[in-house]
């Protein structure tokens, strides 16, 4: 077994992320200028479904690590990874998906293999200096086109980026199973704690407000609050900074390691459009953005762009959608 593509999936328990499909989709994009094999490196037991339902939906090869506990999050085993299994594979390049657990464990695959590691991949594109991968750098501001010079590269693919295309035609791949016994003995797993994850109002709101690091004071979430009450279906979200910061729940977090949400309309307050923030929200019918910012990277996305202070234009909208409802019913 000698890929030129190696695929670390993506795993949430036992089940496939959905981004892994995007994995397959990046490494395909990749394989027509490289050429070569892929294959699919996972986790799991020897009579687990999931090595078998990406078998049958891609059509590649699966290469299941089997060890004591199968319980243990995959970023502890990627990074000890024995010698002798990296070096029987040699892939030229490896991807993992650009989440908190791709994050952690591609600079620690790249250290141990010697190898590059580029990260946040949007585009592969082939150019007179080779293969070029494309990543936003400056807050998403600038896309910045990077190429690897080592023999071995880690790509962590931005979740998003690569549409994923079912394969109807595809046969399923081979399964064969690597045991990794003794790799845990430095760790005990404790188990885990699952936050509450009640979506259930974000799923049928029709108007979404979020909030972003614009918003200052706590206070001033009110504001969004207000704004969302217009609406008879609406919810208030907000980027990771104001949950990191305990002023919402992470149960409203939108993006890659929050929620994923599609309402009617997106309005984003204070929001600078990070591609980990985009990938929860991009199929909202219609966004709204308000920045100070005439850069902001949001405004490439959104259908309206309000250059503006949110403390003094949400107040103003507020008072024009009031003004405007009474008229109505007047
Ligand atoms: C592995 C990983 C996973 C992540 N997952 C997520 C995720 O799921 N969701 C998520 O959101 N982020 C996620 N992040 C964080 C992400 O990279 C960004 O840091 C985050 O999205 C930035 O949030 P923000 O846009 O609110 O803040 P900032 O980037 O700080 O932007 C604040 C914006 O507010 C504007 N502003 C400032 N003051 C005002 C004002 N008074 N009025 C109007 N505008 C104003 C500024 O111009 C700026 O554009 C993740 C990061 C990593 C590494």
């Amino acid at each position: 077994m000698n890929p030129e593509i190696l695929i670390i999936a993506e795993q949430i328990r036992d089940d496939i992320a959905p981004v892994t499909y995007e994995l397959v989709a990046a490494a395909k994009s990749l394989r027509k200028f490289t050429g070569g094999d892929i294959i699919i490196l996972m986790t799991g037991g020897k009579n687990a479904l999931a090595p078998v339902l990406l078998a049958e939906k891609t059509g590649l090869d699966i290469l299941t690590i089997t060890c004591g506990s199968q319980n243990m999050a995959n970023e502890i085993l990627l990074k000890n990874l024995p010698d002798a299994l990296l070096s029987d594979l040699h892939p030229a390049w490896i991807c993992m998906a650009q989440t908190s657990r791709g994050l952690d464990a591609a600079p620690a695959l790249a250290v141990k293999l010697n190898a590059a590691c580029i990260t946040g991949v949007e585009k592969i594109s082939f150019t007179d200096d080779g293969i070029c991968f494309t990543r936003a750098v400056f807050n998403d501001k600038i896309s910045a086109r990077v190429k690897a010079t080592s023999r071995t590269t880690v790509l962590t693919v931005a979740p998003g980026a690569f549409k994923p295309e079912p394969d109807a035609d595809a046969t399923a791949g081979k399964i064969s199973f690597f045991d990794l016994p003794g790799v845990f003995d430095a760790y005990e797993w404790l188990g885990e704690k699952s936050g509450a994850e009640d979506t259930s109002a974000l799923d049928s709101a029709e108007v979404i407000v979020s909030a972003g690091n614009g918003v200052r004071k706590k206070e001033d979430l009110g504001l969004m609050d207000q704004l969302a009450a217009l609406f008879p279906k609406s919810a208030v979200t907000g980027s990771r900074p104001l949950c990191d910061k305990k002023w919402l729940p992470y149960n409203r977090q939108v993006g890659i390691t929050g929620a994923t949400v599609a309402p009617k309309v997106y309005i984003a307050c204070g929001i600078s459009g990070s591609s980990q923030h985009i990938s929860g929200m991009r199929d909202a019918k219609f966004i709204v953005s308000i920045n100070t910012d005439p850069h902001a990277a949001i405004f490439n996305i959104s259908d309206i762009c309000i250059i503006e202070d949110l403390t003094v234009f949400i107040p103003e909208l507020i008072t024009a959608c009031r003004e405007y409802r009474n008229r109505r019913l007047s």
